[in-house]
């Protein structure tokens, strides 16, 4: 069951004291509590873990800090939807604002190869009124004798760059825990020229020592990539480590599955599970379509399959997308055949422009009564 606060409540008020103590004398429940940072407002949300059958719900909702209590029906305890009256995960980063309803583009390197083409993509985005990022620095190979990304010695002029290019989060995978220091003391030591989003990659998507560390920190937001091999449950189950470990500002990334049918994409297009994310959870979507789709091949109609599935998604709701550009694909070091080019950029954006537009229009058309 969760228990759901007035916004700002006072910890140190004889509501909050009188509510905090009916609930700890509650038989057979454990209280867990958790803070919930919106705009503006501070949510704290109270779980009570154990047998909740008997509880009276009306009881709980007539305490004076209570605003509303939901009875949790699902596995997703702490970032599950649970009923439609649900407030999305709603969270600014470094001036950035993320939820289920709004719509940001996180377009730049797979993997950062050298600080020019890092400056020439920044400048790209700055120039087509960008905020926000990918690079990759560590980079989960599965060869191991190929390119693993420059890691930490790369970060400094990553960093630097993004904040001379007004760039305001970067999407960055880790893969070890020590990532997260490696990018804390870089950032520390530059004065926080940006912010920085952490991502879990398919292929850590249930390294469950990975999540408990991510999940442990509160500075950075996190963008947890779906499983390709394991199921859209399992996956939502490992946003959920991040969630109780404390830090419940999850974005969740649809990125395509390994199938023996996915040819000639490089996986199978899961993009039709958006609204499911959605309904289950209280996460933001993301979608990948690079990743996904793999290639820059086009129809017959002139529009690269990365820019339809783009659009499909972002027509089904997407909140965010992850996509891959490059100066110079042909010498990029890691997935130069899925990158987008920078002059490339501008349409890409109308583009989305567009189906996010459509997308508004559905929802306005579906919400008439
Ligand atoms: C990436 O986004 O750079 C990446 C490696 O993606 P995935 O984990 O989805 O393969
Ligand atoms: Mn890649």
């Amino acid at each position: 069951m969760l228990v759901i606060l007035h916004p700002n409540t006072d910890e140190s008020s004889e509501e909050y004291k009188l509510t905090w103590k009916h609930l700890q004398g509650l038989p057979d429940v454990r209280l867990q509590k958790h803070h919930v940072q919106g705009r503006g407002q501070r949510l704290t949300e109270i779980y009570l873990i154990g047998n909740t059958t008997k509880i009276d719900r009306e009881e709980i909702e007539s305490l004076p800090s209570v605003e509303r209590v939901i009875r949790i029906s699902h596995d997703f305890r702490i970032l599950g939807r649970h009923s439609t009256e649900t407030n999305s995960i709603d969270f600014e980063y470094n001036g950035i604002h993320f939820n289920q309803e709004n719509f940001k583009i996180f377009a730049g390197l797979c993997a950062v190869d050298n600080k020019k083409n890092v400056e020439r993509m920044m400048q790209a985005l700055q120039e087509n009124g960008q905020e926000c990022t990918r690079m990759g620095a560590y980079k989960p190979r599965t060869n191991p004798y190929s390119f693993q990304g420059h890691g930490m010695e790369c970060l400094t002029y990553v960093f630097e760059l993004a904040g001379k290019y007004g760039i305001k989060v970067v999407a960055m995978e880790v893969t070890h825990e020590m990532h997260i220091e490696e990018i804390n003391q870089c950032l520390e030591k530059l004065g926080n020229p940006t912010g920085v989003m952490l991502q879990i990659g398919t292929r850590n998507t249930q390294n469950f020592e990975l999540l408990k560390a991510v999940g442990r920190q509160h500075t950075y937001p996190i963008l947890l990539k779906r499983g390709f091999g394991i199921s859209l449950n399992e996956s939502l189950n490992a946003a959920e480590y991040l969630a109780s470990e404390g830090n419940n500002q999850v974005i969740f990334c649809l990125r395509g599955m390994k199938t023996s049918f996915n040819a000639p994409h490089r996986n199978m297009v899961d993009f039709a599970h958006l609204p499911i994310v959605k309904r289950l959870t209280r996460m933001p979507v993301c979608i990948d379509p690079s990743h996904s789709v793999g290639t820059r091949e086009k129809s017959p109609d002139g529009i690269m399959d990365i820019l339809h599935s783009t659009s499909q998604g972002i027509i089904a709701g997407a909140n965010m997308v992850l996509v891959d550009f490059h100066p110079s694909p042909t010498e990029a070091l890691v997935d130069g055949p899925q990158a987008l080019t920078l002059n490339e950029l501008p349409r890409f954006i109308e583009d989305t422009s567009i189906s996010r537009q459509a997308y508004e229009k559905r929802v306005a058309l579906w919400q008439e009564k």
